[in-house]
């Protein structure tokens, strides 16, 4: 019998944090998708790194294989099994889909994931090492955050040394590689990694990166791996002084030219760009200009046609008060109407893509939490010695 999704089977989603106490290796997930058991608990804690083998065998894998073979969802499962009962498209079905990648027969295997005992999927987070502290953002992503905000548990130890386990990754069966962070192109193990790759013509690397820091060694495992693709997901939530604002860390300038080499990049991998904006309170009013820019640079800067993600993945943010339905009536209007008329006679798939979701996001909450959203602003603000108001004076209604 086939599993309802084969993510936990063929590999699994490993986060180098250290955790509260540092008492634990990293925490296992069985996707990225998975919901954890409570608010701020990892998943699975490793206490120390044996093999890859050992994280595939611990006993919460296993029993989450085994509900998906007898045709269940585990409760870390719940999104999916939501999605799925409303016939909805959902994260497993693009784990799935992996398998047409495999050229050899699956056994699967409750205790091992597959008989062979190999990793076809890995999604890496060596750790929360990043350079930006956006503000959407957590201490858990973001070592720069755990600073601000005094959570020294979360930080990332640069005593460490590069995790062992990158040594220890069998890289020879993988069809997907996904790394992200923190920012993973500034972190020794994603880099090592990518630089032992050699000659894997059936693996596709996604890698989710700020692309604020293209060193030279970054470039070169860029330029050298042989992989069959190698694929940017570059989180962009705004244009010029709002991408700043968000993005604390980011240069818009930088940015864009930072785009341009990786679009003129020679690799011997094929190299493509998707954007993934989220759209929140802080960048409310620049949404219009951000799809404006977006479509006009979308062929120059981002446009390869294959890419693994879609050229543009619109997301909401998960805090309610920095949700757009925050938002009064008429200003909800006004930007829906803005953006109705820069979609005009754009192609079904950038309706798709970007207006039909930005419009689903732009509908009125009936509880607003605009009290913590000011409590928030005021709070960041000071900190970092910015001001939303300096941003756009149309926030005055809302601080
Ligand atoms: S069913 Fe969904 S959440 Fe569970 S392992 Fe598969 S993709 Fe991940």
């Amino acid at each position: 019998m086939k599993p309802i999704c084969i993510a936990p089977f063929v590999g699994f989603d490993w986060r180098g944090n250290k955790g509260f106490d540092k008492k634990f290796e990293g925490s296992y997930r069985p996707c990225c998708d998975a919901q954890y058991h409570d608010d701020i608990s990892p998943l699975y804690l490793v206490e120390e790194f044996k093999s890859v083998q050992d994280i595939m065998q611990n006993p919460l894998a296993q029993e989450i294989r085994k509900s998906l073979l007898s045709g269940e969802f585990h409760t870390v499962c719940r999104g999916c099994e939501r999605l799925s009962k409303q016939g909805l498209k959902s994260p497993k079905d693009k784990y799935n889909k992996l398998l047409d990648q495999i050229d050899e027969p699956l056994e699967w295997s409750v205790e091992k994931g597959t008989e062979s005992e190999n990793i076809y999927l890995l999604d890496y987070r060596s750790s929360n090492l990043c350079n930006f502290k956006c503000r959407m953002c957590t201490p858990s992503n973001s070592n720069l955050i755990a600073k601000e905000e005094g959570v020294g548990e979360w930080h990332y130890d640069d005593t460490r040394k590069v995790s062992e386990m990158v040594d220890h990754i069998p890289l020879d069966k993988l069809v997907l590689l996904k790394f992200a962070g923190g920012e993973p192109l500034i972190m020794d193990e994603p880099l090592k990694l990518l630089e032992k790759l050699g000659d894997l013509p059936n693996l596709t690397v996604v890698v989710l990166t700020n692309l604020s820091k293209l060193s030279e060694r970054a470039l070169n495992a860029l330029k050298s791996a042989k992989v069959k693709r190698i694929h940017l997901q570059i989180s962009i939530d705004g244009t010029g002084d709002t991408y700043e604002y968000i993005r604390t860390g980011g240069v818009w300038s930088n940015l864009l030219k930072n785009l341009e080499i990786v679009r003129n990049l020679e690799s011997h991998s094929e190299i493509s760009m998707g954007v993934t904006f989220v759209a929140q309170l802080w960048n409310a009013y620049n949404i219009p200009d951000f799809a404006r820019w977006f479509l006009e640079v979308e062929s120059k800067l981002i446009g390869n046609p294959h890419s693994y993600y879609p050229k543009i993945h619109i997301l909401h943010v998960i805090q309610p008060y920095l949700q757009l339905g925050n938002l009064n009536a008429d200003d909800l209007k006004m930007i829906r109407n803005q953006l109705i008329e820069v979609f005009d006679g754009q192609s079904e798939e950038n309706l798709d893509l970007m207006l039909k979701p930005l419009l689903k996001f732009l509908v009125e909450r009936e509880d607003k939490k605009l009290q913590e959203f000011s409590r928030v602003t005021a709070l960041l603000d000071e900190r970092r010695q910015t001001s939303l108001l300096s941003l756009d004076s149309e926030y005055t209604r809302y601080l």
